[in-house]
Order: structure tokens, then sequence, then C-alpha cells
């Protein structure tokens, strides 16, 4: 424990950075304070309510000189509602903090002093972006709410409007709350396992406008489905598609595997760029269609493919990467453990008329040393891995591989940074170009795409 403060005592300071969930942080005496609302540039008096070893945790008790970064949230649930973290900043400021995020996690994590990071792609129009938003169900003074988690806790808010989709998604949610309070439909209760409705989820097609609409239940039949499907439809000419998905186990997991299609076939199709893709309740797809082409794009442009290469894309998802890059190369291996996503890539690629791709079924860490070893060896890896970045076993095969370039897609700065640093100590690779995009303004998060290149 620190001796030199106290808990419950206030102190001026100054944001200096920012945190991974949105949170200031700032020092006194080199002391490190985590100050939630916090904004870079703000002087702050600050109240300790936690106090580590370390570092304290603080809350705002006065603003005494803003940032010029601040600004009025738009959005009644913010800081109540765990979407965003960064309502309070500007977007311009935004993309600045990505930026310093990523040099300095590639510099503190992977010891790139002279890295050049491009500036962060972000959106014109940062609003209504989400192709996909899910709404746990509550109860509030006797009746049924749809809303969402309060922040760190499964308190459910109702929820009015979000910035973050389109104002069809609120509609919709408006007119289920209205159904789930005309007829007896119980609301799930976590602790107790009882209860029915859990979740409603959405997803609109970028490309056609379509809608789909899930019921997550935990049973197997919805009651008055048929009033509910009638009054969605009626008043809804987009809606394409009603599921009810059945999840009747205990956990955080949203979805279950078994889906009873109430409307529609189940399914709505999207493009990106060029390409069209068919999403079911179950399948991933990027959220933000807009910065999903620009992401995409960049990994194409640092592949930068001739037509002749064997390509890898590991952890390929339902094969988006893989059909953008088989477009320019002569063969793309697509590697990825959920069977039921290789399975829409292989879809995906009959759909689009695409031959020279292949998808595995499996973890790459266990497959990418077998087919190395059978003798299909990369002229280009690329990866995107998820947040926990990728094993030690599928970094040293690539570097056995010696690939002319590696393209490394990321969703999280520090494992990207850590295994930049593994492949350019252990291998003769550089980075010659990262691009941070913004997938998700008004979050704390950033996507990034890092080329390397074999050293001169
Ligand atoms: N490239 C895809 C998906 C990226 S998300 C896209 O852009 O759409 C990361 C993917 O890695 C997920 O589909 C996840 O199922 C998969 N994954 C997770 N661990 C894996 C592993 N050990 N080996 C292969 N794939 C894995």
């Amino acid at each position: 424990m620190n001796t030199e403060f106290k808990v419950r005592e206030s102190y001026i300071l100054e944001i200096t950075d920012m945190g991974d969930s949105g949170e200031g942080i700032g020092k006194v005496d080199g002391f490190t304070f985590f100050v939630g609302g916090g904004v870079i540039g703000d002087t702050l008096k600050v109240k300790i309510k936690t106090l580590k070893k370390s570092y304290a945790m603080a809350k705002i008790s006065e603003i005494i000189e803003p940032s010029v970064y601040r600004q009025k949230s738009d959005c009644p649930h913010f800081p109540e509602c765990g979407g965003c973290q960064l309502r309070h900043v500007s977007y311009e400021a935004q993309l600045l903090m990505k930026h310093t995020k990523v040099k300095s996690t590639l510099e503190r994590i992977g010891g790139f002093k002279d890295v050049e990071v491009q500036p962060v792609l972000g959106m014109d129009n940062p609003y209504h972006y989400r192709n996909k938003c899910q709404f746990p169900a509550g109860e509030k003074d006797g009746r049924n709410i749809i809303g969402f988690y309060k922040r760190k806790s499964h308190d459910v808010q109702e929820l009015n409007a979000c910035h973050l989709q389109s104002e069809l998604a609120d509609n919709i949610v408006t007119t289920i709350k209205e159904w789930i309070n005309k007829f007896p439909i119980t609301i799930y209760d976590e602790k107790n396992h009882t209860g029915l409705l859990r979740h409603v989820m959405l997803r609109e097609s970028d490309a056609t406008g379509e809608m789909m609409v899930v019921l997550v239940i935990n049973d197997t039949k919805l009651p008055h489905a048929k009033e509910l499907v009638d009054t969605l439809t009626q008043k809804f000419s987009k809606i394409a598609t009603i599921v009810v998905n059945q999840n009747t186990k205990r956990g955080n997991r949203v979805l279950g595997f078994d889906n009873e299609i109430l409307f529609g076939d189940g399914k709505i199709t999207d493009t990106i760029d060029h390409l069209k893709f068919e999403i079911s309740p179950l399948s991933f797809f990027q959220i933000n269609n807009e910065q999903t082409v620009k992401l995409y794009g960049k990994a194409l442009e640092y592949a930068d493919l001739q037509g002749e290469e064997i390509v890898y894309d590991l952890y390929s998802g339902i094969g988006t990467i893989s059909l953008f890059l088989a477009q320019k190369a002569k063969h793309v291996y697509g590697v990825e453990s959920i069977g039921a996503a290789v399975k829409d890539a292989e879809q995906n690629a009959i759909r689009n008329d695409v031959d020279n791709t292949s998808f595995i079924t499996a973890k790459a860490e266990d497959e990418l040393p077998k087919m190395y070893a059978k003798g299909i060896v990369g002229d280009v890896v690329v990866v995107d891995p998820p947040r926990k970045g990728c094993e030690v076993a599928v970094l040293d095969t690539i570097l056995q591989m010696a690939p002319k370039r590696i393209v490394y897609v990321s969703c999280k700065a520090s494992t990207l940074a850590r295994d930049l640093k593994h492949l350019c100590e252990n291998g003769p690779y550089e980075i010659e170009a990262v691009q941070p995009v913004d997938m998700f303004p008004w979050t704390s998060h950033v996507e990034m795409v890092v080329k390397l290149v074999r050293r001169k």
C-alpha cells in the first residue's frame, strides 16, 4: 500500500494518457491515477476511491480546466451503458488517442522505437455504423424492458435509442418492447435460470437494408409468435427474416445453437466491396462494413500479390480476407478453428465464383506445422487472430517458411506488439508499415494492419 496517498483525499492532476477502457490516466508525484471520465488534456480535482501499491483509482470531483478534446455526450445512456467508452471525447481526438495508443504500445511492448504509424483511418460519419446489435431483456417497475447492461454489471437498463445502430433498429426494438408487455412473456432471470426472453438481436444488411430479427429464449417455443410476426412484418417492410434462437444453457453466451425460423429463410445477404456474403444468426461478420473495406483493402495492398503466390490466411473466419486475397493470388489456404465458419467460407467462395481457395478446420498452431511439413509453403502469410494473438508455434512455423511478406491484422495492440517482436527478433523481418483503422468509433478499441518484409 502506498502511504503517501490516502483514500477519499483529493488531488489535482492533468490527464496525460487514456487506458484501454477509455479511462483517463494521470500522475501525481510520479504515482499513477486512473480516473473514470477523465479526458486527455483535462486538469482535474479527483478523489481516490481505491488505493493499490502502484496505482490509485479516482473519481472526478471537479473539472478545473476541461481538455479541448472534451465534449458533451450526445447519448442519454452514457456513461451507464457499457457499449461506448468515449462519448465525451470529440471524434478527432478519438483518432489521435488511438494513434498514440498503437504507437506507444509498439514501443513499450515490442521495443519498436522508430516505426512510423499512419494516421488512423476514421469514418466521415461515425454514427449508425453497427450492422449487428444485441440487447438483454429485463424488468423495471413491473414492466418488461429491453436495454443494455449497466457498465461492469448485468443490471439491465432501458434503452430508448442507440447512436451506433440505425433508427430502424431502434424502432424495431420499441415494437418488440410493446409486444412483450402486451402478452405475458416472461423475462429470463440469470440467477434462477427461469423465465423466457433473454436477448433480442438484430442484424442489418448494409448493402440491401434487409433486417434479421432474432429473439433468444430459454425454451424451445415462443408463445404468441404469430402476433409478433404479424406486427413486425406489417410495420417494417425491411424485415426479411425473424428467428427464434433457443439458448437453454446458463452462462454469458448470448446465442444457443438451435434456431426456429418464424419468417423468411433465416438469412440475410450483405456485401463487402464486391464480395457477397450470406449471414445467419450465428455467423461471424465484421460489424462495420465501411471500415472493413478499408481494413481488408490495406491487407490486400500490404500482401502485394502478383498473381503467382501461395498465400496462407490464418484465423480465416468465414473467409472474408481469403476471398479478397484470392483475386490476386494463385491459391489461398484459410485455416480456422470453428467448423461452421469454415462451411460458410466454402459457401462464400462458391457464391462469389472463387475457385482458388481451400479452407481447413483446425487450430492454426496444430495445422500450420503439418501443412508446412507437407510442403505447402506460403509466399505471403496473413494472420488475423483473436485478441490473445498467435501461439508461438504459429509464429515459429511462419519463420521457418520464411515468406516474402507477413501481414498481421489485429484487434489488440499489446498482443500484436508481442508477436511482431517475436517475428522480428527471431527472423529476418522488419516492420514496413502500420495502419490503424477505426472500426469502432466512440469505443476505445482500434484495429490495426501491419506489413512485415524481409530486412534489406
Ligand atoms: N479473418 C476473419 C476472422 C477473424 S476473427 C475475418 O476478418 O472475418 C478470428 C478468428 O480466429 C475467429 O473466426 C476464430 O474462430 C478463429 N480462431 C480462434 N482461435 C483459433 C485458432 N487457434 N486457430 C485458428 N482459428 C482460430
